[in-house]
């Protein structure tokens, strides 16, 4: 790795040594006339991170670009611990994570494939070389990956897979990696952070909570008609949850909760509105798929999945007693059977 890559791979262990040897504390890096820059940017990568926009790369021209960009990726994490909040914890990580793959696409077309695989190496991953140009990585690594993104390429079962090994082309491995640096973000995030530096940050603590509260007010998530939340099955009421935390769901959940709010009588914007708190959101995107599965565009109105299928698809979160009965076969039967018998709904059958 060259000296600049500590700034655009600021997660990586000699980026970490590179940070120890400057010997600049946090509470310089809050509060100290001279790194006054450093804050500006750091605060710029969080802003751009509640907007979801993408962050500006800087040139990296010289040591004292490197330095400033290293320490205002330092002060952006400290902002974001500041509020312990996983939305926010999760718009962060998705923004950050998408700087780094432009980084890795950059250094694959540049022919540093080498500082790619020093990256999947950092993130603990298992590679082989595969066929002609491609990878093989582990079947265990590429199925943690890949659970967040949508397409049929992505699922398992449409990839050729030896022995425990998947192959993947490069710019397959390149969005695998994404996926792994947003986890590891996601992971060590929130830092914790003493009172005295917090103090320091203040202001830009000021700025970061009013923008991140008018992201989440524009798109809050909100129950509609006569659907109530508490009669939601356990599996429907954490997706939703992470919709609205701002976490990314697997695209099967992302596919269910769609079809079961619509089920309930919710319509394409109240839908859209649930799904705009997550970090990759995309509204033309959002709304394009949502009017697929409810039939607007694609002709086919989709039903919710059965029981059955949200388990192969390991989307049965939390199974209370009520799921445990002989007769639960579907989200819809827990959701109608609850909200009919109330609090006695696990001694009901439907
Ligand atoms: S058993 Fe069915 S209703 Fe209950 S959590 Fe699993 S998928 Fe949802």
């Amino acid at each position: 790795m060259e000296r600049r890559d500590v700034a655009r791979y600021p997660f990586t262990e000699v980026a970490r040594r590179y940070l120890k040897e400057l010997k600049i504390s946090p509470k310089e890096i809050a509060g100290d006339v001279l790194y006054a820059g450093v804050r500006r940017r750091g605060l710029d990568r969080v802003i751009a991170a509640v907007k979801g926009e993408r962050i500006k790369r800087p040139s990296l021209r010289g040591e004292e670009e490197v330095i400033r960009e290293l320490l205002s990726f330092v002060y952006g994490r400290m902002l974001v611990s500041a509020f312990a909040e996983p939305y926010l914890i999760q718009w962060h990580s998705h923004t950050e994570s998408e700087l780094v793959e432009r980084y890795m696409w950059e250094d694959s077309r540049d022919g540093r494939w080498d500082v790619v695989m020093e990256v999947a190496g950092e993130l603990g991953l298992k590679l082989k070389d595969g066929p002609s140009e491609e990878l093989l990585i582990h079947f265990a690594d590429y199925l943690r990956l890949s659970s967040g993104l949508s397409g049929k390429e992505w699922r398992l079962a449409n990839r050729a897979l030896n022995g425990g090994w998947v192959r993947v082309r490069r710019e397959e491995l390149l969005r695998l990696l994404k996926e792994g640096v947003k986890e590891h973000y996601r992971s060590t995030l929130p830092i914790a952070l003493p009172t005295s530096i917090l103090e320091e940050m203040e202001d830009d603590l000021k700025v970061v909570k009013e923008l991140a509260e008018e992201r989440r007010a524009k798109y809050k998530a909100r129950p509609v008609g006569k659907v109530e939340i508490e009669c939601f099955p356990p599996c429907m009421k954490r997706i939703l949850a992470m919709l609205q935390g701002g976490e990314n769901p697997p695209h099967h959940a992302r596919f269910a909760i769609t079809t079961f709010l619509h089920a309930l009588g919710m319509g394409e914007e109240e839908i859209i509105r649930a799904f705009s708190s997550t970090p990759d959101f995309d509204e033309n995107m959002a709304r394009y798929q949502v009017r697929h599965i409810l039939g607007i565009t694609s002709g086919t109105e989709y039903s919710t999945p059965e029981c059955a299928t949200m388990i192969s698809y390991n989307i049965c979160y939390d199974p209370d007693d009520l799921c445990k009965r002989d007769w639960m076969r579907h989200p819809l039967t827990y959701y109608r059977v609850k909200c009919k018998k109330g609090s006695k709904s696990s001694e009901a059958s439907p």
